[in-house]
């Protein structure tokens, strides 16, 4: 068989077990390929940098070495060969290595467990996952401090507003704030493009000041018919190693009219708190003032049991990577279900993030998750989409 452009497919199999090379050849023999065969990591590298190849089936365990440790020499072959990985150890070893491939920017078709089955590989040789979009984007399209500055000072940073929804009747009890950059062409650039810019240049501070300023004017103006529904702005780490922000946070809520239980303060916990005391204290002084603080993505690693334990937050989020496909996927379902019984026993509000279905919504009901947030409720929108999605709800529920 051939691909097409009329030149035959060349396949890279790497396999310290005889037995296991020849099926893998065997098995690709009627797709056409011709099969290549290394039983070593120094084969593999010596093949790859003098042959190109449109697939490679990877046995994770090389003898004494690991396959994975061809990664980058698979990154730097000619081609863009699609790399099946073959594995007798379990799942979650075979999944690990396949994320980790993609981070590599390679195209990872999939995992086999070993022995082989030859139609299933065949199969993952017939699939043709697109190159990943986790190869670096190019730098153009990232803004730069300049005009991110520029934006800041022609007051271009706003934010959407995504509902958060009490669970087990359905009624409204907080809007997230997200930042959005709009520019002057309307385009609108997303803040994981230009978060991380604020934080490396000094302007974090200035960005959370407007963020803060426009999500308590819009808060305040919904108030009036949700008396209760507070508004909850994502604070950096970086912005909590300033001891001002208690006094400054008092006075936007006093310019505002509103009380500090109209605010929630979501914290995503890094390593790069570079003051911890500072940051503690600034923490415990806005929770003795009346502000809620929520930790954010609990469960990605940037926060930590320790954290729980050692600040005073009133709320935990748990990350949307767990909750999107919690139905779908036991493992990710009994994260979320320890992790909403923990925060219960910890008294904590507990919060989903990344409710899209209601099928996930009905689930997290009956595991007693108080909060869902997520596409299923509504998707983040401007102040004005936000008050219509409000007085629609307003009937739906009543
Ligand atoms: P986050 O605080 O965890 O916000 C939730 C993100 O999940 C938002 O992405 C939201 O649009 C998205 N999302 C909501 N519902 C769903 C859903 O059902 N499915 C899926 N797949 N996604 C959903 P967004 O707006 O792109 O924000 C990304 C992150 O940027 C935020 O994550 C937050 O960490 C950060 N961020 C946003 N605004 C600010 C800000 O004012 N200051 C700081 N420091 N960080 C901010
Ligand atoms: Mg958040
Ligand atoms: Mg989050």
């Amino acid at each position: 068989m051939e691909d097409g452009t009329g030149q035959m497919r060349r396949l890279l199999v790497v396999d310290d077990e005889r037995i296991q090379r020849l099926i893998v050849a065997r098995a690709v023999e009627t797709l056409g390929f011709t099969t290549d065969a290394a039983a070593t990591l120094q084969e593999a590298a010596a093949l790859l940098g003098s042959q190109r190849y449109d697939a490679v089936v990877l046995d994770l365990s090389l003898g004494e070495a690991e396959g994975i440790s061809l990664l980058q020499a698979l990154r730097d072959s000619a081609g863009d060969p699609l790399v099946i990985f073959i594995s007798r150890l379990d799942s979650r070893v075979r999944a690990a290595s396949t994320r980790l491939a993609a981070a590599f920017g390679l195209r990872v078709a999939g995992a086999l467990e070993k022995p082989v089955a030859p139609g299933t590989l065949r199969a993952l040789l017939r699939s043709e996952p697109p190159s990943l979009p986790s190869r670096p984007r190019p730098a153009a399209s990232a803004p730069t401090a300049e005009d991110l500055a520029g934006a800041l000072a022609r007051g271009e940073l706003g934010a959407e507003f995504q509902p958060k929804v009490a669970l087990p009747d359905g009624r409204i009890v907080g809007v997230e704030a997200l930042a959005r950059w709009r520019r002057a062409d309307s385009t609108v650039i997303p803040p994981d493009l230009f978060i991380p810019i604020a934080e490396q240049n000094g302007l974090i501070e200035a960005l959370t000041a407007q963020i803060l300023q426009y999500a308590l004017a819009a808060c305040r103006r919904w108030r009036p018919g949700h008396p209760t529904c507070s508004v909850a702005v994502n604070i950096s780490p970086l912005v909590l190693t300033n001891a001002n922000l208690p006094e400054y946070i008092d006075h936007l809520l006093q310019e505002a009219h509103l009380g500090p239980g109209a605010l929630v303060a979501e914290i995503t916990e890094s390593s790069v708190i570079a003051n911890p005391l500072v940051a503690a204290e600034v923490l415990t002084r806005l929770r003795i003032k009346g502000v809620s603080l929520s930790i954010d993505d609990f469960g990605t690693g940037h926060s930590s049991l320790l954290t729980l334990l050692r600040l005073p937050f009133s709320e935990l989020k748990i990350d949307r990577s767990f909750v999107s496909h919690c139905d779908t996927d036991p493992e990710a379902w009994k994260i979320v279900r320890a992790t909403i019984s923990m925060a219960r026993e910890l008294g904590l509000t507990v919060v989903a993030e990344g409710v899209e279905t209601e099928e996930v919504a009905a689930r997290l009901r009956t595991a007693g998750c108080d909060i869902g947030q997520g596409w299923h409720f509504g998707r983040p929108m401007p102040e004005d989409g936000l008050l219509e999605w409000m007085a629609a709800r307003l009937v739906a529920v009543a």
